[in-house]
Parts: C-alpha cells; sequence; structure tokens
C-alpha cells in the first residue's frame, strides 16, 4: 500500500483516478483548489478512511510525506484555462516546479498529465510522439499550451539533472461521468443540450475532427504508466485513435439522447486545430495498453450520467 498524492483530485479525471487508486487499496491525498473541481466529484470518498482532502493551490509550495505523485491540477477545458490565463500558466508551471520540488526532496516518482495541446494546430497526421507541434504561442490557447509545453519541459530537466523518476502521459481529448456540465468541453456540451432540447453548437463548419477516450480506458493508461518499467518517461499519447468530426458527434448524441435539437453554427473559436488523432503504438508496446470503449459505448455511459444530475437540478 502506498500513499498517493492526486493534485486536481477533485476533477473530472482526478476523481476518477483516486477511485481507482482507492480500489487498488492505496490511501489518498487529494489536493485541489476547487477552481474547476468540485467536492461532489468526491462526495462518496470523504467517509473512506485511505481517503484525505487537502484544499490547496498547486502555485504555492507543498511540503507533505507521499510515496507516489500524479499531477493533474490544471483547468482543462478552453473556457476555464482562458477566463484566467496567467493563472493557468502559473498553475502549468510553477505548479509543476513544486510537484516536482516534492518528488525530488521525497525521491519518489511524479506522473505528468500532459496533452496533446503540446502538438497545437498539427500539420502531421495522426501525432506521433515524436512530432514536436504547431503551437501559437500569441494565441488565447497559448496559457495552456506553452504551460503544459514548459511543464514537460522541467519534468524533463528534473528528471536529467536530479535524477527524479518522472512518466508524461500526452492526454487526448477524454470525456465521461463527471465532466463538468457547464464545463464547455464539446462533449458535455452536446450532451447538456441535446437533453435540455437546446440547439446544439457547432464551432465553425463542424467538419474539424477530435478522437474521444472514455474515461475508464484513460485511468487504465494513467496507472498502467505509473506503474511502467523504470527508466520508461513517455511522452506517451494516451488516447482514442477513433476519430470523428463534430458534425458526426452531434449527431450520434441526437440519436442515442432521441433529442429533437437542432444544429446551429457558430463562429470557430481562435486557433482551434482542426484535426486531431494520436498515434498508440507506444502504449501499446511499453503499456500493453489500448483503449476497449467505443464511442458509442462511452457516451451511452456519459449521458445517462447527466440525465441523472440534470434531474437533480
Ligand atoms: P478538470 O478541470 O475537471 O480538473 C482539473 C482539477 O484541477 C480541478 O479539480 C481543479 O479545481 C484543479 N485545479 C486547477 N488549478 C489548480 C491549482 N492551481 N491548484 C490546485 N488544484 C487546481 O479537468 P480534467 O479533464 O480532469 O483534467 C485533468 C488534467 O488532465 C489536467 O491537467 C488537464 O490538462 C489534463 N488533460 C485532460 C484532458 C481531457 O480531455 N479531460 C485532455 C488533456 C489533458
Ligand atoms: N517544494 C515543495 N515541497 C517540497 C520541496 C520543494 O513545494 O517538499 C517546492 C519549493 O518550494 C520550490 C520548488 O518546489 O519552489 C522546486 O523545488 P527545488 O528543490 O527544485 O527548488 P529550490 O528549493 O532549490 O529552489
Ligand atoms: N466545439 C463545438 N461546440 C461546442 C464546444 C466545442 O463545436 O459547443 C468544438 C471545438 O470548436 C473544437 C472541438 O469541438 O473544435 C473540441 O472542443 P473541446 O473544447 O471539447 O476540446 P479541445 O478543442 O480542447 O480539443
Amino acid at each position: 500500500m502506498k500513499r498517493i498524492l492526486v493534485s486536481g483530485g477533485a476533477g473530472f479525471l482526478g476523481s476518477h483516478l483516486c477511485d481507482k487508486l482507492l480500489a487498488e487499496g492505496h490511501e489518498v491525498l487529494c489536493v485541489d483548489n476547487f477552481f474547476t473541481g468540485s467536492r461532489r466529484n468526491i462526495y462518496h470518498l470523504l467517509d473512506n478512511k485511505r481517503f484525505e482532502l487537502l484544499r490547496h493551490d498547486v502555485t504555492h509550495p507543498l511540503y507533505v510525506e507521499v510515496d507516489e505523485i500524479y499531477n493533474l491540477a490544471c483547468p482543462a477545458s478552453p473556457i476555464h484555462y482562458q477566463f484566467d490565463p496567467v493563472q493557468t500558466t502559473k498553475t502549468s508551471v510553477i505548479g509543476a516546479m513544486n510537484m516536482l520540488g516534492l518528488a525530488k526532496r521525497l525521491k519518489i516518482k511524479v506522473l505528468q498529465a500532459s496533452t496533446s495541446e503540446i502538438y497545437g494546430d498539427p500539420e502531421i497526421h495522426p501525432q506521433p510522439e515524436s512530432y514536436r507541434g504547431n503551437v501559437n504561442t500569441l494565441g488565447p490557447r497559448a496559457c495552456y499550451d506553452e504551460g503544459k509545453r514548459c511543464a514537460e519541459t522541467l519534468f524533463f530537466d528534473y528528471h536529467r539533472q536530479h535524477g527524479v523518476a518522472i512518466k508524461v502521459m500526452r492526454i487526448f481529448n477524454t470525456y465521461g461521468p463527471r465532466m463538468h456540465p457547464n464545463d464547455g468541453r464539446v462533449v458535455s456540451n452536446f450532451i447538456v443540450q441535446a437533453l435540455k432540447g437546446q440547439d446544439i453548437t457547432i464551432y465553425g463548419d463542424g467538419k474539424q475532427t477530435r478522437s474521444f477516450c472514455y474515461v475508464d480506458d484513460n485511468i487504465e493508461g494513467m496507472y498502467k504508466l505509473m506503474n511502467s518499467r523504470a527508466g520508461f518517461t513517455g511522452p506517451v499519447n494516451i488516447g482514442n485513435p477513433g476519430e470523428f468530426t463534430m458534425l458526426e458527434l452531434a449527431q450520434l448524441v441526437i440519436e442515442l439522447t432521441n433529442s429533437k435539437s437542432k444544429l446551429v453554427f457558430m463562429p470557430l473559436p481562435q486557433d482551434d486545430p482542426l484535426q486531431r488523432k494520436p498515434v498508440i503504438d507506444l502504449a501499446k508496446k511499453e503499456l500493453d495498453w489500448e483503449p476497449k470503449i467505443p464511442l458509442r459505448e462511452g457516451l451511452i455511459k456519459t449521458i445517462s450520467y447527466f440525465d441523472q444530475i440534470l434531474k437533480e437540478g
């Protein structure tokens, strides 16, 4: 049994990770400032004797004693990370530095939740880990993209300079229960709009693509990466290579919810990547991992979650 720190543990992915680590028999220290996370995501864990919650902002130093760190703290949806862009960069960069400083002092392993946004609006399709990306340093997404890129740099420099054991995971669009209903990301937006009978908001012509991974597959990949062979640092892509246009996603959500919602077209946000799809050969080889849950099946589970929370009000 290990004592494991999960930063961003009250968020969408973080709360599922806490569930997984507790199920594996570990103790969890969940650290979150509740910027985009919610107590609701972890209510069910508050009585668990192996679960501890700490309200803390990772841009401030943290002195605790743990055996492993998963660093997930950072808003992930464009609406939220662009709300206070300076804070987003601080969270990614200073937050990473503090988690790395902690890992260095304790001589423990630390995993970074990086992102496919590292690749920006990619000129290579699909994206292997070796692709260096196409990010606009000046645009509205840069606070997140460049923050995450700098965090990767810090991870590799702490590894080379201080011998910190690191695992870097590049997460592609992931969805599932506990996404925030007002999160602004496409899957939660479309499902909530369809369930409420509101117009479905397609940005641009809807022909841009994304690859959507169900949360359980993501968490399995994250756990396998943390426990992968010593010396394997990544970066490794974790995502589902199934690629869909936003129009296809909207149609599928309408079908699965039996909704009468109509599509409306709105301007495409600046620097919105036109296409995205992971190459996952490295994850298959090193982690013996690949996603198991197809989009239709994952959407059915996610729709039933949103249906329930919308009824609860
Ligand atoms: P989320 O917004 O639901 O979770 C992020 C959590 O971090 C929230 O609980 C939030 O309150 C917390 N947080 C934010 N700033 C903090 C700070 N300064 N100090 C402490 N806590 C802070 O998002 P998520 O989808 O669960 O994403 C988790 C991680 O995975 C993020 O690092 C994100 O960049 C990464 N990621 C997610 C996706 C995805 O599709 N979900 C894709 C790529 C990368
Ligand atoms: N840090 C922390 N917890 C620790 C050890 C370090 O929060 O247990 C922070 C520390 O405050 C510093 C950062 O992590 O700002 C980086 O630590 P490092 O040891 O690399 O930097 P230094 O203290 O040498 O500046
Ligand atoms: N999108 C959309 N309608 C929405 C929300 C998003 O068409 O209501 C589009 C968005 O422009 C992008 C894609 O869906 O092309 C994925 O957006 P999301 O914010 O979920 O993730 P990211 O752009 O970070 O991959």
